[in-house]
């Protein structure tokens, strides 16, 4: 049965009324299992309308109070736990295992923001000036938004939502409209954790949705992440409509193989990191550069081997490996990729097209592909596939393998494997990348640090979670004071300055 969600709007489901929705695949069949509604305009600008009113008093908590609410809910999501992972798993294709991870990572910053007392804290100068003090305060914007991808429905939603929820902004999450469910299992656990209704609330759409948050003046900040195409245009439509804008987008992130690295564990690091998730992650490892030829021939071999006992299954199975992508269209695309790349010149050394798993004959599965001898210039390089798909760049020495990230137009992730510290720490001050892992392969930042990358992986100033996501939802006011006792008589006409 098809089945038909809605948005979450003052606290409650509500259904779509512009009549227009979109489908939401099971990928593990290829079949429509919802449908999602599309918000136009005026469903979008009420939502707008309610969560500024809700703000005023969710803004004027205090920030223990406030945090309270994110504790509770901390544990109404552990409770739930299992059936999130489910309906996450469901709708994305990740396995459940995954799932839970990415539940995991997304709860991490909701510990993290729980910690606003302390994190928002302003300064205080005592006698800045003869009986004058200075202080310094940390206020909510007030509505913010959130635009989040498919790849991860609940680890995105609550790295944007629980900085911005704990600072005392009211929240609009417009989630993927691919994998919905997840972020409406989320709206209703704040509200039992005690949010306002109002405060947390999801319009689910496409681009009528998203351009109506973009441009309306009572928006504050958009938090924005996805591919580096609709980043570029949601940060340069957001800054242009006097908007805060952090804008995180796609990637091409390579992992670098010194000769004496411990092969097994790089190709452990490779196969996890390069097809776990079926490569549809932001900081999965595509490109593998060993060092010198030797390097290079033995690691080929060992991960044409790995990957022969690689199992894809539906994301439901226990033992499988990784699952389906996400959607037809994902898939399609991928096997473009695979077909440039043998077209361009690389060595297909395995091929993951045409992949079936019984009983699952019409879902949107992809085998594993493996190229080496790829070289920058081709496509398979150059571009994200977001797929099951590792390349390998052979690189003659370590200068040329530190030019391969360092160059490329995506700089969200790197890592390098290596026993040698001084090249790892060259290595980590020299590449032009965001985030650098030194023998981890997904150098994903934990919660209380911030998570961010360069070049056109991101747009904008602040990164995410971390230190970075309370100054990004926060706006700093400066409180100059002085009692009757300090003020001298008389009116002063030249600026005041300390003497
Ligand atoms: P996407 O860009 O297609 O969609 C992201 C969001 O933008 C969705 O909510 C979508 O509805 C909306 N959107 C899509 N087209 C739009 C348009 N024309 N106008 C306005 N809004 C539009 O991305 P996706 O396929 O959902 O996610 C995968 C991408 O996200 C990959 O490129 C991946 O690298 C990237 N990603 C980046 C990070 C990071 O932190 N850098 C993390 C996760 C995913």
């Amino acid at each position: 049965m098809v089945s038909e969600l809605t948005h979450f709007v003052q606290g409650e489901k509500v259904h779509g009324r512009s009549g227009v929705f979109g489908d939401v695949y099971d990928p593990n069949t290829g079949r429509v299992q919802a449908r999602v509604p599309l918000a136009d305009r005026t469903e979008t600008e009420q939502i707008i309308t309610d969560a500024e009113r809700a703000q005023v008093e969710w803004g004027s908590w205090s920030p223990q109070r406030r945090a309270r609410v994110l504790l509770r809910f901390l544990q109404l999501v552990e409770d739930e736990r299992a059936n999130i992972a489910k309906a996450l798993s469901a709708e994305h294709g990740k396995t459940v295992a995954d799932a839970h991870g990415d539940l995991q990572r997304g709860l991490e910053v909701v510990e993290f923001a729980a910690g606003v007392p302390h994190l928002s804290k302003g300064e205080f100068t005592d006698n800045a000036g003869t009986g004058i003090d200075v202080h310094s305060l940390r206020q909510p914007l007030g509505v913010v938004a959130g635009i989040t991808p498919f790849n991860f429905p609940a680890m995105i939603p609550l790295w944007k939502a629980a900085p911005a929820l704990a600072c005392g902004n009211a929240f609009v999450l417009k989630p993927s409209e691919r994998d919905p469910s997840v972020p409406l299992m989320l709206a209703e656990l704040f509200v039992e954790a005690g949010l306002p209704p109002g405060v947390f609330n999801v319009v689910n759409g496409g681009k009528e949705a998203v351009d109506t948050l973009l441009t309306d003046p009572r928006i504050a900040a958009i938090g924005f992440v996805g591919s580096t195409p609709i980043a570029q245009y949601v940060y340069s439509t957001a800054t242009a409509h006097g908007k805060r804008a952090q804008c995180f987008g796609g990637a091409k992130n390579h992992m670098i193989v010194m000769p004496d690295a411990d092969l097994d564990q790089v190709t452990d690091a490779l196969i996890g990191a390069g097809y776990g998730s079926a490569g549809e992650r932001c900081m999965a490892v595509s490109v593998a550069v060993p060092v010198g030829e030797e390097t290079a021939d033995a690691l080929v071999a060992k991960l044409k081997d790995r990957i022969a006992g690689l199992r894809v299954g539906a994301s439901d199975d226990p033992d499988a490996d990784f699952g389906p992508l996400v959607s037809r269209e994902a898939l399609q695309r991928v096997d473009e990729y695979v077909a440039s790349g043998v077209e361009e010149g690389a060595d297909l050394v395995v091929d993951g097209r045409g992949h079936t798993v019984p009983g699952h004959e019409e879902g949107f599965f992809a085998g594993p592909s493996l190229f080496d001898r790829v070289t920058p210039d081709m496509r398979i390089h150059r571009e994200e596939i977001f797929g099951p798909v590792l390349s390998v760049v052979r690189a003659a020495d370590y200068e040329e393998a530190l030019r391969l990230p360092s160059e490329h137009e995506y700089g969200n992730g790197v890592a390098i494997f290596t026993r040698d510290g001084d090249t790892a720490r060259d290595f980590s001050h020299r590449v032009n990348t965001g985030m650098v892992g030194v023998n981890v392969p997904i150098p994903v930042p934990i919660a209380y640090h911030n998570f961010g990358g360069w070049k056109r992986s991101g747009f904008g100033d602040l990164n995410q979670h971390g230190p970075d996501s309370i100054r990004f939802y926060t706006r700093t006011k400066t409180v100059t004071s002085r009692w009757p006792s300090g003020v001298k008589e008389g009116a002063e006409f030249t600026i005041p300055v300390v003497r």
